[in-house]
């Protein structure tokens, strides 16, 4: 079932969405080379909480940790530990925030000093792959143009959208009906309606689409090793068209 959302609701969900963007910011200033992705976690969890939000990744189906933390070719899920960021490094900070209820979801790949001219375009495709999806998150367009949107950015610049791992309805759970894939034809699935919430989260590799899961049970890697880079924007569908809720 998907539930439309009143702009009240609406309005907690950017609650949540603001928290979440200032402590986005807050991990980006701690980021540099030395620092160890658990440092993060830590840097993320005090300005959540801070705020008067709860890190939402935090025990969600045993989940570790307060945010993900996927470095280089890790895709999604990484858990933060003791791994130390190195110059040239991209890492991806995906993260959760619940307010009084309700729910936003985020993710930002980031460079580690100075990067690859490859990784700053996966970065780069990636990004506007997700405001393409966005475009189409419009009342009366199909589900399905987000998702094929997204997939033809992505690999007409030469780039590959994950498929095991999809984005999602959000609200008063993280994960909500329905799942919003990156890839296939416009044109498909349910009509978009005014109160709809997604994330819309692109993840985007250099190389093959496919992916492994790590013995941890969380890690999700690509099969190639190649790079891999991951943005997410909670969104609301309205009469104005799509607004972003994961904003300050
Ligand atoms: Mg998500």
């Amino acid at each position: 079932m998907i539930t439309l959302k009143s702009p009240a609701e609406i309005a907690l969900m950017r609650q949540a969405g603001r928290i979440l963007v200032a402590a986005l910011e807050d991990v980006k200033k701690a980021i540099a080379p030395g620092v160890t992705t658990k440092t993060l976690d830590e840097v993320a969890a005090r300005s959540i909480k801070s705020r008067g939000g709860y890190p939402a990744f935090l025990g969600y189906q045993g989940f570790p940790a307060n945010i993900c933390t996927s470095v280089n070719d890790e895709v999604v899920h990484g858990i933060p530990d003791e791994r130390v960021l190195q110059e040239g490094d991209i890492v991806s900070v995906d993260l959760g925030v619940v307010y009084q209820g309700y729910y936003a979801d985020a993710a930002w790949t980031f460079p580690v000093g100075a990067v690859s001219a490859e990784a700053e375009r996966l970065m780069s495709v990636t990004q506007q792959s997700l405001w393409r999806g966005i475009a189409q998150a419009r009342a009366g367009n199909h589900l399905s143009d987000i998702s094929h949107a997204i997939q033809e950015y992505v690999e007409q610049n030469g780039f590959s959208v994950v498929r095991e791992y999809v984005g999602h309805g959000i609200g008063t759970r993280m994960h909500e009906e329905p799942q919003v894939p990156n890839f296939g034809p416009p044109g498909r699935g349910i009509v978009l309606r005014e109160g709809m919430c997604l994330a819309i989260e692109p993840m985007v590799n250099v190389g093959t689409w496919e992916v492994k899961q790590l013995a941890n049970g969380w890690t999700v890697v690509t099969k190639d090793h190649r790079l891999s880079a991951h943005f997410e924007h909670t969104i609301a569908v309205t009469a104005a068209g799509p607004v972003v809720l994961t904003s300050a």
